[in-house]
């Protein structure tokens, strides 16, 4: 796999080695495109009830359970965690603790490494398999495999789109010249304010916050939600779809009072779509460690446009990863995304509305105005 100038990898056959038999255009997912076919499905919204656990994942912590019920029965379970010095990696567990790599979503393409041949190897080894990822990801799997194992569990989630490494890397030395203490954590999506506002987090020695902004004023995320800084194929994607060969696909619930007050808590909720009767029995058997509300899957992917479209190329794509190549990391960041006196006061209606509860009403506001805004400049 290569690198290219803006950060993401491609495969690069070696032609002098390649027997041209033709299997990786046979099995690739994006090649021969499964289409989206109705069949049987749930839908629920979780939360998990232990509090730490519930702090430190993206919405409301079903992956951990989930994970937990393949441990339980001597399994392991791969996932994105972060190398020593941050990239973003899939890798391994086996304990409980380990779990917790997995926790928060990091926006950023993970890379796969070897993983889809250990997990072959754990599989036909007889062990319990989970694989977490993107759509993209798990269809790859899929395609890898190229045959279904009944010990093997699959998770994937609604995917915005992918951010690209070498962005997230410029961002990183950015925050390291600025913080300028190691760090030990990052948070993509830190609930400091609570679940509905979460914050980009940076936390140094002894747990201390370093860095926490929010989707107004964090680079990393404005860049994200502003379609500058994911991979081309984000752009066609061809993994938008409602029914899928996983088992579980997840994701936010920031609407969870459409649903449930009990679960409107600000503390996270996850929606999941269960695909298979395993699913439901994985659920079912894990209800002593979350709380679980069945509810219509119509009603569940309604209005859900990152399951089904995939995002719009910001016009000024180009010409950004042109100057993250040539200029400073920092000043790339400022002239493309500019924290102006509208971003600080933006900031701080989000934190006054968050800090009196009255964050959910605004958001849809916000969610309206700079969705176009940050597109268009
Ligand atoms: C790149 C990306 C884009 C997303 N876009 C949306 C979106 O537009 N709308 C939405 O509602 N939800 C989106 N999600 C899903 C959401 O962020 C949560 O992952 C989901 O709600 C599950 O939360 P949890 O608390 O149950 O899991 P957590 O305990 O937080 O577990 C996170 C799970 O995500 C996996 N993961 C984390 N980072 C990556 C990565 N870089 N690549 C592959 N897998 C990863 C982990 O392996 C783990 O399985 C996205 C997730 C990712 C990774």
């Amino acid at each position: 796999m290569c690198e290219d100038d803006e950060g993401f990898l491609y495969p690069a056959a070696d032609e002098n080695t390649c027997i041209e038999c033709g299997l990786c255009e046979v099995v690739c997912p994006v090649i021969h495109v499964q289409p989206d076919v109705e069949k049987e499905q749930r839908a629920y919204l979780v939360q998990h009830k232990n509090e730490q656990v519930l702090r430190e994942s993206t919405s409301g912590g079903a992956f951990t359970a989930i994970a937990r019920w393949v441990l339980d029965r001597g399994g392991v379970v791969c996932g994105a965690g972060f190398s020593t010095d941050f990239e973003v990696v899939h890798q391994w567990a086996n304990c409980y603790e380990d779990l917790r790599m997995f926790r928060n979503s990091k926006y950023v393409q993970s890379r796969i490494g070897n993983t889809y041949k250990e997990a072959k190897q754990f599989l036909m080894e007889g062990k319990c398999v989970l694989f977490s990822g993107t759509p993209c990801q798990l269809e790859g799997l899929f395609s890898f495999l190229r045959k279904p194992y009944e010990n093997l569990v699959t998770v994937d989630v609604v995917c915005h789109a992918c951010p690209s490494p070498l962005v997230y890397r410029k961002y990183l030395e950015a925050q390291k010249k600025k913080i300028g203490s190691e760090f030990t954590n990052i948070l993509f999506r830190d609930k400091y304010y609570g679940y509905k506002y979460s914050t980009m987090s940076i936390i140094g020695c002894n747990d201390s916050i370093e860095y926490h902004e929010g989707i107004d004023t964090d680079i990393m995320m404005r860049a994200f939600f502003a379609n500058m800084s994911v991979r081309p194929s984000c752009y066609q994607c061809a993994f938008k779809k409602r029914y899928r060969n996983t088992d579980f696909t997840i994701w936010d619930c920031f609407d969870v009072d459409k649903f449930s007050k009990e679960l409107d808590n600000d503390k996270g909720v996850t929606r999941i779509l269960a695909h298979s009767d395993l699913a439901n029995i994985i659920l079912k058997e894990s209800s002593s460690q979350l709380k679980v509300l069945e509810i219509n899957s119509n009603k569940a992917v309604e209005g859900v446009k990152e399951m089904f479209h995939s995002v719009s190329m910001n016009p000024k794509r180009e010409a950004f990863f042109v100057d993250l190549n040539l200029l400073d990391a920092e000043v790339c960041f400022h002239k493309y995304f500019p924290v102006t006196l509208r971003h600080r006061l933006e900031k701080q209606a989000r934190l006054w509305t968050a800090r009196l509860g009255l964050y959910k009403y605004i958001k849809k506001i916000f969610k309206a105005i700079n969705g176009n805004r940050e597109i268009k400049r």
